[in-house]
């Protein structure tokens, strides 16, 4: 267990390293961020700070001479930097996690091996792979990068053969995805502690613009059974993954109701923004908390809530009438510039619990000032 005082070091510099570092300072830790970007959203309210690039051993070694332990916020940190840390410091979740998280194809066999349904998939190593994977699982399909990929990047859905997807997207080797016809998409926010406890937050819907997420409804709007469900196959994987920190598990729900994983991300997710404001100890404190060796609190909410993603200028140009909005609890990442795509923050409106409306109730919540 590390005492108040300790230094945690988090890996990237982003949005998610800044909310992890508040929440770090709340239980008396510093941390210092490692990231090649000056004055990153994290390191603006973090203790200390080395700017430096992920393959920097020299800066590397130092930061790890620096900290007490490691932990990340961004998880495509090249393999021998992560064999280096690992080698000086503690690092939660290990590089093994990271290594599944980090590919695709990695990331499929995992869940597949642990008994966890996913989109049927098979690796595609060339063109003719591209033909023999089409002509098994079929059309449409979604041809993906199996590392890199986020936010949509990395992908092309296939409609017809031969639209030359193959050649546009690398870093090759590539994996293809039946096409899943859902019904929603849902998130897990699941947590296991150095003593191997592993705690859960609700299932939550999420919606995306653009391929971007949009909107979290937390709880989902979906029968007791399948949430349960949900949280049952996220406590699973972190429990064979032996994870010792937080990870986001993305599925689709057919419309049969079958729950498919799509991804996971060991690290706190966007989708989980909403327990900054809905839960007594949020996603950002419970990552700490295991990296910490903390014990880990029960992961219930004391409202219902809904987050909605602030993406790009046009975005930020309603940051005036969100504040001036009553009832919408504005987050901000500091970052300086609303490039389009660029998430810039988010915002949250609390229900009672059980009390999250239905689609007219949330379009009136969201409506601003
Ligand atoms: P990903 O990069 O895997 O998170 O995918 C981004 C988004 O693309 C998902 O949130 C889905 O909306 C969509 N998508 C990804 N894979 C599939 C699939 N196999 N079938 C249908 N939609 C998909």
């Amino acid at each position: 267990m590390l005492a108040p005082g300790a230094v945690i070091g988090i890996i990237g510099g982003g949005q998610l390293g800044r909310m992890s570092a508040m929440a770090a300072a709340r239980l008396g830790y510093a941390v210092h961020v490692f990231t090649p970007e000056a004055f990153s959203p994290a390191a603006q309210v973090a203790a200390f700070s080395t700017v430096a690039d992920y393959a920097d051993q020299d800066a590397l070694r130092r930061f790890a001479s620096a900290v007490d332990v490691v932990t990340f916020e961004f998880e495509n940190v090249p393999a021998e930097s992560l064999a280096l840390l690992e080698s000086l410091r503690p690092v939660r979740p290990g590089a093994a996690v990271l290594a599944i998280s980090q590919d695709r194809l990695l990331e499929k066999q995992f869940l597949n091996d642990a008994g966890v349904a996913t989109a049927p998939w098979r690796a595609v190593h060339d063109e003719a792979g591209l033909a023999a994977a089409v002509a098994e699982l079929g059309l449409p399909a979604v041809l993906k990068t199996t590392r890199l990929g986020y936010d949509g990047k990395g992908q092309q859905m296939l409609g017809e053969p031969g639209t030359g997807a193959f050649a546009a997207l690398n870093p090759k080797p590539l994996v293809l995805e039946g096409f899943v016809d859902f019904a929603t998409e849902i998130s897990v926010m699941v947590a296991r502690g150095a003593d191997g406890a592993v705690v859960a937050y609700d299932a939550v819907e999420n919606r995306h613009k653009h391929h971007i997420l949009d909107l979290t409804l937390a709880p989902a709007p979906l029968p007791l059974e399948l949430l349960e469900e949900a949280g049952a196959i996220a406590r699973h994987i972190a429990e064979k993954l032996e994870l010792v920190g937080l990870l986001g598990v993305e599925m689709f729900v057919t419309a049969t109701g079958e729950l498919l994983v799509n991804e996971i991300a060991p690290r706190p997710h966007n989708s989980g923004h909403w327990t900054l404001d809905a839960c007594p100890c949020s996603q950002f404190e419970m990552h700490i908390r295991a990296v910490a060796g903390l014990p880990l609190p029960p992961a219930t909410r004391h409202s219902d809530a809904v987050m909605k993603n602030l993406v790009g200028p046009e975005d930020m140009a309603l940051w005036p009438n969100i504040l001036a909005t009553p009832g919408l609890i504005p987050h901000h990442y500091g970052k300086a510039e609303a490039r389009a795509g660029r998430k810039m923050g988010h915002f949250t409106r609390l229900f009672p619990k059980g009390a999250l409306p239905g689609e007219f109730g949330i379009e009136n919540a969201l409506t601003l000032s």
